[in-house]
């Protein structure tokens, strides 16, 4: 990527979101969720919305809150040989309030390490579970003399409410792109500060432009925010055509897709289009019911056509939930080459319109209208003069751009120029009605 290509500078914008976001504690609830989304609402008018603990949620309950001030292990001399403000992710996250002595061993059963990894902090979670526990490098776990250890996690976990926020943009149909990205999730960059800066700086971008499709934006915590907004919006979800889930965007790895469960959706066929012509590496992976939240989506209640679309999959990358997902990992590169992506994949789905010639009794004359230049600045006159012929032929209201692209080679965005120019000189109407 060259210094002059766009992508830098938008990814320099959303580094520096990432950069921002890192330090705070998040979790599935609490003040780190708040801050994160405050900072957000920062760009963009972002609505909070607040769940109150016990609500049911399908088949959940939301659960109480958790906030954590500090924690520590003391060795008998006083030092905090393990110290949470060095690291949010020294704590397992959820843990209970503990205050008590104990020795080597005691400690031992609730230390967390990553033998594989021995100079990272892995990332671990107990939200359903209540329990209590420390991570830390393999390597200083090692280090730890036999001895009086005294343990203090300074939380609490109480009725509160679970906190997620969304974002409207309003388009000219009331069909709706759903575009979600997990918070919940401590100082890890890539999973998925990459994901929640990507979008928010997306969605300032989009705000400023006319768009077919309203685009709706969620922030929520991982399976039970997904739930949540699910639960609470049943009777909108009709109006949700296409969706996405933003995360792990950030790495230099190639862009990977996820597809919806039926995996031929418009939203599939659409983002395959768009990596194919990028003429960048990419992979296409299979459905499966794991991963992140396109799985609450395509629960066969909600069947929603929600792909994926990533760099690196979680867990695919060594660095995943530990200390080393971190603001040396994710690059602006990436980031910016990942907004460049799903620019594009709203783009092109704005542009997938059907079409129904207006003069379908033989080829219309092109000349007559102007549109039939053999001269002049077009550097693509043959593939201008192509594109209209295949959109003339082909429009006969049932086949969208995007087939169009499928069977000329030509790219749906060049297509959707000629398309313009054909409705100007009413050659065509639009087929659909939104
Ligand atoms: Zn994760």
């Amino acid at each position: 990527m060259s210094v002059n290509d766009p992508r830098q500078a938008i990814g320099e914008e959303i580094y520096r979101l990432v950069e921002r976001l890192y330090p705070l504690c998040r979790s599935i609830t609490g003040d780190g969720v708040r801050e994160t989304l405050s900072i957000l609402a920062e760009y963009i008018p972002l609505e909070v919305h607040e769940v109150e603990t016990g609500t049911p949620v399908f088949d959940w309950v939301i659960p109480d809150e958790w906030n954590i001030r500090d924690a520590w292990v003391k060795d008998a001399s006083g030092r905090r040989v393990i110290d949470f403000r060095d690291s949010n992710l020294h704590v397992v996250s959820y843990s209970v309030p503990v205050r008590q002595r104990m020795s080597l061993a005691e400690l031992k059963a609730h230390l967390h390490t990553s033998e594989a990894y021995p100079e990272w902090i892995p990332y671990r979670t107990s939200y359903y579970n209540r329990d209590w526990g420390f991570c830390l490098a393999h390597r200083d776990m090692l280090a730890l003399e036999e001895g009086e250890y005294e343990v203090c996690i300074d939380a609490t976990l109480a009725p509160g409410s679970l906190s997620y926020g969304e974002y409207f943009i309003e388009g000219e149909s009331r069909d709706e792109i759903l575009l979600f990205a997990h918070l919940c999730h401590p100082s890890l960059c890539n999973d998925n500060l990459s994901g929640l800066a990507m979008l928010t700086v997306l969605a300032r971008e989009l705000a400023k432009e006319k768009s077919r499709y309203s685009i709706r934006f969620v922030f929520a915590p991982a399976t039970i925010g997904s739930i949540t907004w699910l639960s609470r919006n049943r009777e909108r979800l009709s109006n949700i055509r296409h969706g996405l889930v933003a995360a792990v965007l950030g790495d230099p790895g190639p862009v990977h897709y996820k597809p919806t469960r039926d995996g031929d959706a418009e939203i599939d066929r659409v983002v395959r289009h768009v990596l194919e012509q990028r003429g960048e590496p990419y992979e296409l992976l299979d459905f499966s019911p794991w991963g992140y939240d396109e799985r609450q989506f395509a629960s066969p209640g909600i069947k929603l056509p929600v792909g994926r679309l990533t760099r690196t999959p979680n867990g695919c990358y060594p660095e995943y939930h530990t200390s080393a997902d971190n603001l040396e990992l994710v690059t602006r590169g990436a980031l910016g080459d990942s907004f460049a992506v799903y620019r594009e994949v709203i783009e092109v789905l704005n542009a997938n319109r059907r079409y129904i010639n207006l003069s379908p009794c033989g080829e219309p004359q092109l000349g007559k209208r102007g549109l039939y230049r053999k001269t002049g600045g077009y550097k693509d006159v043959e593939q201008r003069q192509l594109a209209m012929l295949w959109i003339l032929n082909q429009s006969d209201g049932e086949q969208g751009l995007l087939d169009i692209a499928g069977k000329s080679g030509i790219p749906v965005r060049d297509l959707a120029c000629v398309a313009e120019e054909l409705l100007a000189c009413e050659l065509l109407k639009p087929a659909d009605t939104n």
